[in-house]
C-alpha cells in the first residue's frame, strides 16, 4: 500500500451528501481558507496587528520592505500554527521552509510574499463537518502553511489616484487547504463554520469574517458522477457565509450551462460580485511555476523539536468533537442538540453550568429553545445574556420542585430577560408561586362547579371530555397559578372518575 492509499483509507470521506439543485451534475468544491493568527505582532516584525487605525500606522521598516531590512520569525505565530495543526488532527512537520512567492502588486512592497510551498509546517488532517440531520462528514485537510498578508489598495480616497495602506502588510496568516471533498454550497458553509469553531476553541484565530480574519478562496468544478474531475475555477476572497453560498451556486450553474451547451470551462480566477450576485473573470489562472518560488535566503528552515510539539499537544483544550461526544454520552443529548451547544466554547460552558446537578435534557431545551431564541431576537451573544447560567439554573430548580408550572416558568423567564432579576425575587415580588395548596385549589373547584351546574350534570352523565374545560376554568380562577396536575387529579376525585 502506498502512503497515499493508507492515508485515503484512514481519512476516507464518508457520510451522506447534501445534494444541491444541480440535476445529474456533481459539484466538487475545495476550499483554501486564509485565517489570521490571533497575534499582537506580525509574522516577521514587531509591528502591531490591531484592526482599523489610521492608514500606515502599523507599519515597521520590515513591513514596508525598506532595503536591507531582515525578517525575524515570530515564535508565537509558529506555535499557533502547530496548535491549529494539532486541532485539525494533522501531521506536524518538524522541518518546514519559507519560500518567496514572486509577483508584482502595488500593495506588496517586497515584490514577493513570504509563504511556504514545498515544505509546509502542517500536513494532512481532517475536519468533521456536522450535518443538520445530526450526522457528520469528513473533509480532508491537505496542508496548512504560514504566510504573510499583503497591504491594501484604496481606490475611493481620491478621484484620480489610488493609495496604499500597509497596515495589514506582514500580518501572519495560516492558509488551510482542503481536499476537494465538499459537494454543495451548504456543505461549504458548514465546513467553514466548523473550521471557525475549531480555530476559536484553540484561540489561534478570532474567526471574525467581517474584519477579514477569515477569507475563503473557493475552487469549484462540476462533473457527471463517476467521471474524472472537471476543470475548476477559483473564486477569490469571499468573506461571508451568505456570499460563499451564492458564489458557489452561481458558479456551478455557470459551468453546467457552458458544458450543456457543448462548450468547455477555462481554468481561471474569478471574483464574486455580491451586488450583481455573479462571479466574473479576474485573470486566467496562474500555475505555481509562474510565481518562481524559491527558499527565502533571509530565513533559515524552521526546525521544531518533537518535545515542544508534545507540550503544545498536552495543553490543548477539549475540542468541539470531543465535547460533543461527551455531551451525547454523559447527558444523553441528541447529536444535533450537542453540536448546537458546542458550536461556541462559551455556550458549551454556559450549558454545562446550567446542567450541573439538574436534568441535562431539560437544561439543553431551555438553553437552546428559550435562551438562544431570545438572544437571537435581540442580536445578543451569550456573553451579553441578561440571564446568567446560575439564574437559569435557579429557574429550573423552581420548576423541578413545582414552585412554578412550566407556563409560569416561561413568564418568569420573560421577566428575567427584561430585568436581569433572580427568579426567586420575581416569584416573591409578583406572587407568581404555583398554588399546590390543595385547600385553595379545592375552594376554586367548588366555586367553578357551583357556578356551572349544567356542565357538572353533563360530566356526570358521561361526557368526560368536558373535564378539560373545568381544568381551564379552575386555572383561570387561580390566575394560572394552580398546579394543573393537582387540579386534574382533584377534579377526577370530585366526579369519581
Ligand atoms: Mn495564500
Amino acid at each position: 500500500m502506498s502512503i497515499e492509499e493508507i492515508y485515503d483509507a484512514k481519512h476516507d470521506a464518508g457520510g451522506e451528501l447534501i445534494a444541491g439543485a444541480t440535476g445529474d451534475w456533481e459539484v466538487i468544491i475545495g476550499m483554501e481558507v486564509h485565517a489570521q493568527i490571533a497575534s499582537r505582532a506580525k509574522l516577521f516584525s514587531g509591528a502591531p496587528t490591531d484592526f482599523g487605525g489610521e492608514p500606515n500606522d502599523h507599519v515597521s521598516l520590515v513591513d514596508a520592505a525598506m532595503p536591507g531590512m531582515l525578517p525575524v520569525i515570530n515564535n508565537f505565530c509558529v506555535e499557533q500554527a502547530v496548535r491549529t495543526g494539532l486541532g485539525l488532527k494533522a501531521d506536524i512537520n518538524l522541518y518546514s521552509v519559507f519560500d518567496r512567492k514572486n509577483y508584482f502588486y502595488p500593495d506588496l512592497p517586497q515584490g514577493y510574499q513570504i509563504s511556504q510551498f514545498k515544505y509546509p509546517i502542517v500536513g494532512r488532517g481532517e475536519v468533521r463537518v456536522d450535518l443538520p440531520d445530526g450526522g457528520t462528514r469528513v473533509v480532508r485537510i491537505e496542508r496548512l502553511h504560514l504566510e504573510q498578508d499583503a497591504g491594501k489598495s484604496l481606490h475611493d480616497q481620491h478621484p484620480s489616484m489610488s493609495y496604499v495602506d500597509l497596515n495589514r502588510s506582514g500580518v501572519a496568516l495560516m492558509e488551510i487547504v482542503s481536499q476537494p471533498d465538499i459537494r454543495s454550497a451548504e456543505e461549504a458553509t458548514l465546513y467553514l463554520e466548523k473550521l471557525r469553531t475549531i480555530l476559536r476553541y484553540l484561540g489561534t484565530c478570532d474567526g471574525n469574517m467581517q474584519e477579514g480574519s477569515m477569507r475563503a478562496d473557493i475552487n469549484v468544478s462540476v462533473r457527471k458522477p463517476g467521471t474524472p474531475l472537471g476543470t475548476r475555477c477559483e473564486i477569490k476572497n469571499v468573506n461571508s457565509m451568505r456570499f460563499i453560498r451564492q458564489a458557489i451556486d452561481y458558479e456551478a450553474r455557470r459551468q453546467i450551462d457552458i458544458l450543456e451547451d457543448g462548450g468547455e470551462v477555462h481554468q481561471e480566477t474569478r471574483l464574486y460580485d455580491p451586488g450583481k450576485g455573479e462571479t466574473r473573470a479576474m485573470r486566467s489562472k496562474e500555475e505555481s511555476h509562474d510565481y518562481r518560488y524559491f527558499p527565502d535566503p533571509d530565513l533559515l528552515p524552521l526546525e521544531l523539536v518533537q518535545g515542544w510539539v508534545d507540550d503544545i499537544a498536552a495543553g490543548l483544550p477539549e475540542l468541539p468533537d470531543e465535547k460533543k461526544a461527551r455531551f451525547i454520552e454523559a447527558f444523553g443529548l441528541s447529536p444535533y442538540d450537542a453540536s448546537v451547544l458546542v458550536a461556541e466554547r462559551e455556550t458549551a460552558d454556559f450549558y454545562e453550568k446550567v446542567a450541573q446537578g439538574r436534568d441535562p435534557k431539560i437544561a439543553a431545551n431551555w438553553v437552546i429553545t428559550n435562551l438562544f431564541g431570545a438572544l437571537n431576537e435581540t442580536g445578543k451573544t451569550i456573553a451579553e445574556s441578561p440571564v446568567s447560567a446560575e439564574q437559569l439554573g435557579s429557574l429550573l430548580d423552581l420548576l423541578a420542585d413545582k414552585t412554578l408550572s412550566s407556563r409560569l416558568a416561561k413568564d418568569v423567564f420573560e421577566i428575567m430577560l427584561e430585568t436581569g432579576d433572580d427568579p426567586q425575587k420575581i416569584v416573591a415580588d409578583r406572587g407568581l408561586k404555583q398554588v399546590t395548596d390543595t385547600g385553595a385549589i379545592e375552594a376554586a373547584i367548588d366555586r367553578v362547579m357551583a357556578e356551572n351546574p349544567d356542565k357538572v350534570e353533563e360530566v356526570k352523565g358521561g361526557k368526560e371530555k368536558l373535564l378539560g374545560w373545568f381544568v381551564g376554568q379552575v386555572m383561570k380562577a387561580t390566575q394560572g397559578k394552580a398546579n394543573p396536575q393537582i387540579v386534574n387529579e382533584m377534579l377526577r376525585g370530585k366526579f369519581d372518575l
